[in-house]
């Protein structure tokens, strides 16, 4: 690892290489500690650039060899790559290097998992495999050979010669090498098979460790599905003989879209009913279609430049949404994607890591990794989409598969083809590109003589590098009620573009009550001072289930901001209308369970924040105990009833009805954990046949502290279980009283599975102590030190994870004096620490701002 030497990188600086590459060739022969990589590349002149500095990225490698047309070469090598003079016209490099896979903890490049090779080259990992221009913009052909006695050799495309130490693979789609990849191991695969819409067969192929075959069958399904789904909604097939899958222990994300090779967390593709929560399942079901769709977003098509990293991320996000919409509940996907981006993205849009969903300038793209490209970039295609109309949508899209398939494309390049599509002039949509930060969107209303208007202002508080913005285009659905609950206008979409713009409804015999941004239309705070009174009618009348919802999540934040701040008690009239909705027998129970959710404490402490209170971490954890304690004693009569229509009679399955019975029953059970001291979470832990409901109980029980037992069976239990034992870990400090989550945590890392070095289980422990909000956030500074000295020793093994784990740090400024002052503490610490990785470097500096 190098020692920072901070380097920006500008989106305007962008040229292209100076080079074409017509062909790879590329043979690996492995060993732990010193693989052999051969690299044959036939380059060409570009003659769309000017630029012709032969220069190949390279990092920690040992090169042991490079010639051009055969004859020896001696290139200058430094930290980043090589530069070599070259002839003028086409000529075949070629090199050998060396590399050692199994010192690589940083799980970028070549590296091994549990005596298995993989790769992860996204974004700029390739650089660690060869010298090659590791750039999305250079495209080409791959052959590789692979030589080793593992029995299993994989990568990108379709199969050659696999013969015993041998196994080669070609790829006849040009990519570029973010998408190469490789895996050798000892695995096992559950085989399946596709036949494409026009008559292509494909060979899939699901590769695990021994042992975690009976994991596979979910996955699978998933797979068939997805490719289905794409061919019918999109018009877009597979165009290999065969797909495979691989899981692997050790990886940073989720997921990796490789040519023909996507390479998955294990967590984000095994399941089964006794070790995966039906979260996990509708998780994992989201990321194989996500990958799986990457085929043609991002990989038929790809990134220019890493800045436009979100027209494929954005893209396959909403995408991938579509899928499971259609899956499962649309209204119910709806409003968990609003939750996640209002407790994930939100929160960044607002903070200092603030960046457009194209981002002008980085020193690691890894860190640019963010809820913003990947959630609010989708936000920004369900807008487009609204906009233009569904019809117009597809029109345009078909055009880009057209016009852009085997390119490396920009965000302009996607916005042409709307404009082209729909002859719509798209530079000021073009805005939530290129502008940060969560727009405001506030409403006046006023009603004479039969005319009602609405009155939309627009603002976006300043971001850091943006002082001053512009106004947005806000597409904003809205429907009217009137005062007897009937809908007088269904949903319109108006389109807000000017910083203050009126509307009018002629013809309303009643004043009408507004229901606004309707299924959350744009992504952006709507401030409207409407009454309690307003919302409660609203809870009881809406018909777009995103507004019927987010009038009691309204309810319940104004409920718990005035406990907070005045110890009031909750309020009885928003707990009996959410009894209604909540015990309708009518209304799906996957929806009612989202109705029984409160804001998260780290929501509750924005909130408050943005009200000009300082939130007190504590007094908001008491006011969210004393709430559900006060919605258990009011609703003690109907919570057995509740729990009667949230069991499962059937054998269990992972999908929408099912996991929506258990999410209202595992609601249930929280409350009336409230009022038996933990006796019912104790029986379902017992009887429970799946780990949905196995976990749900735990968590009560820990919440109790009554779980030493249950704890334990756990333990002896799940104890040879990666990802089981991970949700041990992580429930134990999550559902931890406050004031000794900390020390839980502490405790745990002491355990012998802690083992740090594994992403995953490193997550299940921070991210849980993170997650309890009064736990990390504890007035001592205890939780920030425990974070931050794990953070600095984790960025000497894995910088990328430790990096995006510091982003826990971003709300520092909500927080009192005392709490800001020790949490900059901690982030100095970090910053101070020598030979800090370039991706914490970065991050710590913005955080700090
Ligand atoms: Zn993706």
């Amino acid at each position: 690892m190098k020692d920072a030497s901070p380097q920006t990188i500008y989106l305007k600086d962008y040229t292209p290489f100076g080079y074409v590459v017509e062909g790879v060739e590329l043979t690996f022969a492995l060993a732990p500690e010193a693989t052999r990589v051969k690299s044959r590349i036939r380059f060409a002149p570009n003659p769309d650039a000017t630029d012709r500095t032969f220069f190949l990225h390279g990092e920690d490698l040992t090169l042991i060899s490079a010639a051009i047309d055969g004859t020896p070469v001696t290139p200058t090598l430094t930290e980043q790559g090589l530069t070599c003079e070259v002839p003028d016209a086409p000529f075949t490099w070629e090199a050998e290097v060396e590399i050692a896979p199994a010192k690589n903890t940083a799980l970028e490049g070549l590296y091994m998992s549990n005596g298995m090779y993989c790769t992860q080259c996204e974004a700029e990992g390739f650089r660690k495999i060869t010298y090659y221009p590791d750039r999305p913009d250079v495209m080409a052909t791959f052959d590789v050979r692979i030589e080793s006695d593992l029995p299993v050799m994989l990568s990108n495309g379709n199969p050659g010669t696999q013969d015993g130490g041998v196994a080669e693979w070609h790829d006849p789609w040009p990519k570029p090498s973010y998408l190469f990849a490789l895996v050798a191991g000892d695995l096992e695969a559950r085989s399946d098979s596709f036949t494409t819409r026009s008559g292509r067969h494909v060979d899939l192929n699901l590769w695990v460790r021994p042992g975690d075959l009976g994991k596979t069958a979910w996955g699978m399904e998933a797979l068939r599905t997805s490719m289905r789904w794409d061919e019918e909604v999109y018009g877009r097939e597979y165009d290999l003989d065969v797909f495979n899958i691989v899981a692997v222990d050790d990886f940073n994300m989720g997921a990796m879209e490789n040519k023909g090779l996507n390479i998955f967390n294990s967590s984000a593709v095994l399941a089964s009913q006794d070790t995966s929560t039906d979260a996990n399942f509708e998780r994992i079901e989201a990321i194989i279609a996500h990958e799986y769709f990457h085929n043609w977003t991002g990989n038929r098509i790809t990134c220019r430049d890493w800045f436009q990293l979100c027209l494929k991320e954005g893209l396959t996000v909403f995408r991938d949404s579509q899928f499971t919409a259609d899956q499962r509940s649309a209204p119910v996907k709806r409003i968990g994607d609003v939750i996640d981006l209002r407790a994930r993205q939100f929160p960044e849009d607002q903070g200092p890591l603030s960046h457009p969903v194209r981002p002008e300038s980085f020193q690691e793209i890894n860190n640019f990794y963010t809820a913003t490209v990947y959630e609010k970039g989708a936000e920004v295609i369900g807008m487009l989409k609204r906009l233009v109309g569904d019809e117009a949508y597809d029109k345009a899209v078909a055009l880009y598969f057209e016009r852009h398939d085997g390119q490396a494309c920009t965000i302009e390049d996607w916005l042409q083809v709307f404009e082209d599509t729909t002859g719509r002039d798209l530079s000021q949509f073009k805005r939530w590109y290129t502008q940060s930060g969560t727009p405001r969107l506030s409403v006046e209303e006023s009603y004479e003589g039969a005319r009602y208007t609405l009155t939309f202002r627009q603002r976006t508080p300043a971001t850091p590098g943006q002082s001053e913005k512009l106004p947005q285009v806000l597409p904003v659905a809205v429907g009217l009620l009137s005062p007897g609950g009937e809908e007088v206008l269904p949903t319109q979409l108006l389109e807000v573009t000017e910083p203050e713009q009126s509307f009018t409804f002629d013809n309303m015999p009643d004043r009408p009550i507004p229901s606004l941004l309707r299924g959350f239309s744009a992504p952006v705070v709507l401030e409207r001072e409407s009454d309690a009174a307003e919302q409660a009618f609203l809870l009881a009348h809406d018909t777009d289930p995103y507004c019927r919802w987010e009038a009691g999540r309204g309810l319940a934040r104004g409920s718990l901001v005035a406990s907070v701040v005045d110890g009031a008690d909750p309020d009885g009239a928003w707990l009996d209308a959410l009894q209604a909705v909540v015990t309708d027998p009518a209304l799906d129970p996957a929806y009612r369970a989202l109705m029984m959710g409160l804001p998260t404490q780290s929501e509750l402490a924005q909130a408050l924040y943005e009200k000009g209170i300082t939130p007190d971490p504590d007094a908001i954890r008491d006011a969210v105990e004393a709430t559900v304690r006060a919605t258990a004693d009011r609703w003690a009569d109907d919570l057995p009833g509740l729990s009667e229509e949230a069991r499962v009679a059937e054998p269990y399955a992972p999908d929408a009805q099912q996991s929506g019975k258990r999410a209202l029953g595992t609601r249930v059970l929280s409350l009336v954990s409230r009022l038996d001291g933990g006796s019912a979470a104790e029986a379902q832990f017992e009887a429970a046949d799946n780990m949905t409901l196995k976990l749900a109980a735990l968590g009560n029980l820990v919440r109790l502290e009554r779980a030493d037992d249950a704890l334990a069976a756990f333990e002896a239990q799940w104890k040879d279980d990666r990802l089981v034992m991970d949700k041990w870990f992580g429930i134990q400090i999550m559902s931890a009283p406050a004031p000794v989550a900390v020390e839980r945590a502490e405790a745990l890392t002491g355990h012998a599975a802690f083992d740090w070095t594994n992403p995953n289980r490193f997550r299940a422990v921070m991210g849980a102590l993170v997650s309890n909000h009064a736990g990390f956030h504890r007035a001592d500074g205890a939780g920030y030190d425990f974070l931050a000295g794990w953070l600095a020793r984790l960025d000497e093994k894995n910088p990328q994870t430790a990096a995006r784990m510091a982003t826990a740090f971003q709300t520092w400024r909500r927080y009192d004096d005392d709490r800001q002052a020790k949490m900059r503490a901690a982030l100095e610490s970090l910053r101070d620490k020598p030979k800090l990785s370039r991706d914490m470097g970065e991050m710590v500096a913005r955080l700090l701002g």
